[in-house]
């Protein structure tokens, strides 16, 4: 094996191939706090990927309701129960790794610690949905942010990691990460559908098709990258929590890239279970109102700072601005800046995308209308 830098470890890991970085690294941040799981984002994946036959029960992109929703069942439970549990220690004042990732902990001869999903593990992609942990006392009202019990949606796609699961299990050398963007694909005319990308992937996210017998997954819907532009399930959310970018490494960060200013530079958004060892990109801003012990062993030992930089946002006008950009505009921006109560997105010339205020104006209409000669029972 190899021995590769992830920095989202703070150290160095073992990985099956040498280290070998895109030219661009396709990477995405989502707000849990603003998702309300109406699924728009995994209908618009559905139809216009996986509609198909052999494609039934694929959810390339999913939405599950933590703490018990997930999709296929249990997939984080049952790797967690395989690794050595959460060990992060700290050096020279920044949080290092201590256990083992899932490339370290694979038994002899396998190439992963893993585990693949039975078929009826697929029946249920809506379970545990809005069920939250803890009681709810009778009669109890309900306040927000709320106390009492939480639950929170977690949306989910291919995090087309930097050392991919997949990747490194193939036999047949099937899946690869693209050189000019970091996207992961399988090459259907190579696969034979042995499946151990599905076995190997701690996210789940290789599906087997029956009638074609390849694997297929999120594509990060790359002919649309191509054109600059969002993958559908982004262009389509509706509580504009999505923001699909590129990201660079921390030395390399670059203050005007939106995704690296949320990663790097404010550290509010967070990679979904980094102690795997596979460096995902795709990055969650925590809920606020969970507890930590939870959401930690799910993002990493940096929650705490997250959760302070994300309730500090209105007193933050870069932050808030940088937010209000989220869903504005389906071209992807590459670069942004704030002017005065302004946020202005652009593309990687830095020609302007799309600009928002702080605050949309305001119009109230008259309760009569003379030139429509109409009463609006919308005034006051
Ligand atoms: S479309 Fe957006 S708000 Fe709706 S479930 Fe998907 S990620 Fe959440
Ligand atoms: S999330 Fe899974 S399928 Fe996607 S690149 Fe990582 S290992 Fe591969």
């Amino acid at each position: 094996m190899a021995r590769v830098k992830n920095w989202q470890l703070g150290r160095e890991m073992s990985y099956w191939y040498p280290e070998s970085r895109p030219q661009k690294q396709f990477a995405a941040v989502f707000d849990t706090n603003k998702c309300i799981a109406c699924q728009t984002c995994t209908l618009a994946c559905k139809t216009t990927w996986t509609s198909g036959k052999g494609q039934e029960y694929m959810l390339w992109n999913n939405v599950e309701t933590k703490p018990y929703g997930s999709y296929p069942l249990a997939w984080d439970l049952n790797l967690l129960s395989l690794l050595d549990g959460q060990n992060w220690g700290e050096e020279d004042g920044k949080p290092v790794y201590k256990g083992s990732t899932i490339f370290e902990s694979a038994p002899a001869g396998e190439r992963v610690m893993a585990w693949r999903p039975d078929e009826e593990d697929y029946a249920y992609p809506n379970v545990g949905e809005d069920d939250c942990a803890g009681g709810i006392e009778h009669g109890a009202s309900i306040e927000i942010p709320h106390q009492m019990a939480w639950f929170y949606y977690l949306a989910r796609i291919c995090n087309h990691c930097t050392y991919p699961a997949c990747l490194a299990s193939c036999p047949r050398g099937s899946i690869y990460k693209r050189p000019e963007d970091g996207i992961v694909l399988v090459d259907q005319g190579r696969c034979r559908g042995y499946q151990e990308c599905v076995r190997g992937c701690p996210y789940k996210k290789v599906f087997f098709n029956p009638m074609t017998a390849t694997s297929e997954k999120c594509i990060a819907c790359y002919p649309k990258i191509e054109q600059g532009l969002s993958p559908q399930c982004f262009a389509n959310c509706i509580g504009k929590i999505r923001m699909a970018g590129f990201i660079n490494t921390p030395d390399k960060a670059q203050a005007d890239n939106p995704i690296d200013y949320l990663v790097h530079i404010k550290k509010v958004a967070l990679p979904l279970y980094p102690q795997f060892g596979l460096e995902p990109n795709v990055y969650y801003i925590p809920p606020i109102h969970v507890p930590t012990a939870f959401t930690k062993q799910m993002f990493g030992p940096g929650v705490d700072k997250a959760v302070e930089v994300y309730r500090n946002a209105p007193n933050d006008q870069d932050l808030t601005s940088l937010l209000g950009l989220f869903g504005s505009t389906e071209a992807i921006v590459r670069k942004w800046k704030r002017v005065g109560e302004k946020a202005i997105g652009m593309d990687e010339n830095g020609k302007e995308l799309v600009d928002v205020p702080f605050k949309e104006p305001v119009h109230i209409r008259p309760a009569y209308d003379k030139l429509h000669q109409i009463t609006r029972t919308n005034c006051p």
